[in-house]
């Protein structure tokens, strides 16, 4: 029992620093042939442990000049210097390593994909790009694509992202099809702000194409129609929205509630949307119900209906301006559904919270539970702040 424990007790640091070291450091990429300064490297590897990282990165660099021939010492110098944000640093020793001719191919695939990651960290996307593209055919494909794909994204080069994407989705590396589509609404959208209608209608028809389920296409094909005063095709692609994806036609029920009224279609669409409100209740979905609703007793009644569920500030707003152009006194049940709103609502304003640690509660504590720092919380309530 005694040894077991000893053993428990020499192993937990044992795996606590091995782990911490390969945290800080990737091990696999020191482990090689010892030959020439195995002492400079064993240097670097102890001043790491004791936090302290300039004088590690001295030590490797001493070890490099000593053995030049060793990329795996090159590889753990650039990715510690990525690591502490020296960039440039970094850049230098990969690229140092691509120029070399003694180095294997899978070396030179692992420094190109060294380099791409440094250019990206360095903000330096368009050299990124280059080396990202460069790692085709090479084992680091799929991750230098995922890259490339997020660089188009963030670039807003929707073409390039639609190629790379279809290449992901081709080699069975996920579905891509959502992506996609949305890189295809895009294309439409910057396609209708420079006043090429017919581009962004292509574009549309070719996001519905690569994701017939999802919801954005038909929301701007609507918009767009709407634009256009086609109320009938606005009214019939949202329709379509409001079967497929109920949730995300909250974004656009009150157009589409304008739109029936403007088009005389208002009855229609009021059963439409209420039994879409009994499927899916929003407050938006209310609101577009409630504008097509000519009978001010039936909408007050599913206001109150709607706070006695779902106690929004917004449902509130929507029942005090109902109430302002109407002389009636509000009745009791009125009164409770603003009430629980405001209740609502209030909450989260009604507690204290740590200037130390942000932790909110309730209750006012002298010492906070989060940090444990005495005095840290301002005797006053966030809503009165
Ligand atoms: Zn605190």
């Amino acid at each position: 029992m005694d040894f077991d424990f000893y053993w428990l007790l020499l192993a937990l640091p044992g795996a606590f620093l091995a782990g911490w070291l390969a945290s800080r450091l990737d091990l696999r990429q020191l482990k090689r042939e010892d030959r020439a300064s195995p002492q400079a490297y064993f240097k670097g590897l102890n001043l790491l442990l004791n936090e302290q990282q300039d004088k590690a990165i001295d030590a490797f660099i001493e070890a490099v000049q000593h053995d030049p021939d060793t990329s795996d010492l090159h590889f753990a110098l650039g990715n510690l210097f990525r690591r502490r944000g020296e960039y440039e640093r970094a850049i230098r020793v990969h690229q140092h390593l691509l120029a070399r001719a003694d180095i294997t191919r899978d070396e030179r695939e692992r420094a190109q994909h060294a380099l791409a990651q440094d250019f990206m960290k360095a903000g330096l996307f368009d050299r990124a790009e280059d080396a990202f593209k460069a790692l085709e055919g090479t084992a680091f494909t799929t991750d230098a694509r995922l890259a490339l794909l997020s660089l188009h994204e963030r670039s807003r080069n929707w073409h390039p992202a639609i190629d790379v994407a279809r290449q992901l989705e081709a080699a069975g590396t996920g579905s891509f099809s959502q992506r996609m589509a949305h890189h295809w609404c895009e294309v439409a959208q910057e396609a209708d702000a420079r006043g090429r209608a017919d581009e962004a209608e292509q574009a549309l028809a070719r996001a519905r194409e690569a994701a017939p389920q999802a919801a954005r296409p038909l929301v701007i094909q609507g918009q767009r129609l709407l634009r256009q005063g086609d109320h009938a095709g606005a009214l019939r692609a949202w329709d379509e929205l409001m079967a497929l994806q109920p949730q995300a036609f909250a974004l656009i029920a009150m157009d589409y509630a304008q739109a029936a009224q403007a088009s005389g279609e208002g009855p229609t669409a009021l059963r439409k949307l209420e039994g879409l409100y009994a499927q899916a209740p929003s407050v938006e979905v209310l609101n577009a119900v409630n504008l097509l609703q000519p009978d001010e007793r039936l909408r007050r009644q599913r206001l109150i209906e709607h706070l006695r569920h779902q106690p929004s500030l917004s449902a509130a707003q929507g029942l005090i301006r109902e109430r302002l152009s109407s002389e009636v006194a509000l009745d009791q049940s009125e009164i409770e559904g603003l009430q629980k709103a405001l209740n609502t609502a209030a909450k989260p304003l009604q507690r204290y919270r740590c200037a130390a640690c942000g932790f909110e509660s309730q209750h006012y504590f002298w010492q906070c539970p989060g940090c444990q720092g005495w005095d840290t919380y301002p005797p006053r309530r966030l809503e009165d702040q």
